[in-house]
């Protein structure tokens, strides 16, 4: 970076910088057959109030009983996450009254939660390190969900949610601008769909963000926060951090000052609203659950499940970087999918160069994936079929620009590109007798850019362009790059 550039995460104003600081609330559902008290189901999808057991309806004289599968999840993220594992921590009631809420309190943990204090590592795209500290992560049931469209005069309620167990997972405010909160979230996401103890489906609701952000002078003390509830999506995470950030700052610069607010994302006018502030927050009245006894494990409980963790996305990114050579940030975002760093793999184990693997996933094959908006698994052209295109475009049988257009030919309609090769005639011309005789036909047919082309050399592009596409852009490029600059007498740049 230039010594004069302003560092890409403060707000230039006409009263000089602003930094924003960001802390995230995760809520992510711990992957479990059954809730978090109870035996009920928990897949997603299933008819309202399907899934409803006595205790997730509060029907007098229920007892929550702790689902062993749900503490193992939770502990397994706090390892995912680096953190301390709590060997005992109490659960709490949390006390509010919604029709979606039939106990009347939410079962949580309040001072003594299950995971402590740990930490998130970020590479982002312009290289820049950052470290994001875990506050804490706790264990919660879920609430119902009020239904308000099914009927024009009455509500109704599904509680299959009801009791399905959450991971809160607490940030510091660490973050410093919307692209890091959003690569927070993904990392997140990867880590816990790695470890297989939250599925990350954000439009099913499985993770969810409340956001925190304030603003402030660069090197200040922290400015006075407001929290978007329930952001559900990636791209809103980013909107809203900018939309309220500005908010703020305007707000300082007429004068104003921030109240401590709770507010909502609107995502079809991309900006935030109140929805109640400091005064009218609620007074939960925690008290440790007298239903349940403090949860203890022992140390060889937490020993075992370490010892049995799958290798992780920053353990994958080292392995990469240290074998291959990879850059910090395409190896992040290789490894942020397993499938996706399972594929990169398989390339090279099929005899790839790693780097142009890399490259060649990470550009051709995600760039179309993302295109055409399908799922990873789902995209047409094997690892196979990739390397085979790599492998001829490396000892020069293609070219680069055929190397494209075969992908995108295996990717419409399937085949074996080292067959396709043959059958379409796609072999590179590196016959130099018959790359000149075409050179020829060009230099003969465009006098007036041969005249050009003397006085300026760098115009020699364009001859390059019309050979290849006289060719079918099979010609072997370095060679007509060559040809050309004999035939025209123009000196090697
Ligand atoms: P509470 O428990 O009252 O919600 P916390 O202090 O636990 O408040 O913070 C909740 C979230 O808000 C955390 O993720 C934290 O990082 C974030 N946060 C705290 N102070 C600020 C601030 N000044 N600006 C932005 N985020 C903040
Ligand atoms: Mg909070």
């Amino acid at each position: 970076m230039a010594d004069d550039a302003v560092p890409a995460h403060l707000i230039n104003s006409s009263t000089g910088d602003w930094e924003m600081v960001i802390g995230l609330e995760v809520h992510a559902q711990v992957t479990s057959k059954s809730k978090l008290f109870s035996g009920a189901a928990t897949e997603f999808g299933a008819k309202p109030n399907a899934q409803v057991s006595l205790v997730d309806a509060a029907m007098p004289g229920m007892l929550p009983v702790i689902n062993e599968e749900c503490v193992t999840q939770a502990v397994r993220t706090g390892l995912g996450l680096k953190a301390k594992i709590n060997l005992r921590s109490v659960f709490d009631r949390k006390n509010y009254f919604y029709p979606d809420l039939p106990q009347g309190y939410q079962i949580s943990q309040f001072t003594q939660p299950i995971v402590g204090e740990g930490e998130v590592a970020l590479d982002m795209e312009d290289g820049e390190e950052v470290r994001v500290g875990i506050e804490r992560l706790h264990l919660e049931q879920d609430a119902g969900k009020s239904l308000h469209d099914q009927d024009p005069k009455s509500s109704y309620v599904d509680l299959n949610r009801s009791g399905v167990a959450l991971m809160e997972i607490v940030s510091r405010p660490d973050m410093r601008s919307s692209e890091q909160a959003q690569a927070y979230v993904l990392k997140l996401r990867s880590i816990l769909r790695y470890l297989g103890t939250c599925d990350g489906n954000m439009e099913e609701g499985s993770l969810r963000a409340d956001v925190n952000v304030s603003v402030r002078r660069p090197g200040a003390e922290l400015g006075t926060r407001c929290e978007i509830k329930n952001v559900n999506s990636i791209r809103f995470i980013g909107q809203a951090i900018e939309y309220e950030a500005r908010r703020q700052i305007e707000i300082i610069e007429d004068g104003g000052a921030i109240d401590q607010e709770t507010r909502l994302f609107d995502p079809r006018t991309g900006e935030t609203r109140s929805m109640r502030s400091k005064e009218e927050a609620h007074d939960y009245r925690y008290f440790p659950d007298p239903d349940l006894l403090p949860l203890e494990f022992s140390q060889s409980f937490v020993d075992d499940l370490a010892a049995q963790l799958p290798e992780l996305p920053d353990q994958k990114k080292a392995r990469f970087m240290a074998d291959w050579e990879l850059e910090h940030y395409d190896a992040e975002v290789l490894v942020a999918e397993k499938e996706r760093a399972d594929y990169f793999e398989e390339m090279v184990t099929l005899g790839a160069d790693p780097k142009a693997a890399a490259n060649w996933v990470l550009n051709t094959h995600l760039g179309r994936v993302n295109k055409e908006d399908i799922d990873f698994e789902k995209a047409p052209v094997s690892a196979q079929a990739n390397t085979a295109i790599l492998k001829m475009t490396d000892d020069g049988t293609i070219s680069g620009k055929i190397a494209k257009d075969l992908y995108d030919l295996v990717w419409e309609s399937g085949g074996d590109p080292e067959k396709l090769v043959e059958e379409r005639g796609l072999k590179q011309v590196s016959d130099s007798g018959e790359i000149e005789k075409i050179i020829d036909e060009v230099i003969a047919a465009n006098p007036k850019q041969v005249e050009q082309v003397k006085a300026k050399p760098q115009t020699l592009g364009w001859f390059v362009g019309q050979v290849m596409q006289k060719t079918g852009g099979k010609a072997n490029p370095q060679m007509v790059n060559q040809l050309l600059r004999a035939k025209l007498e123009i000196a090697e740049s």
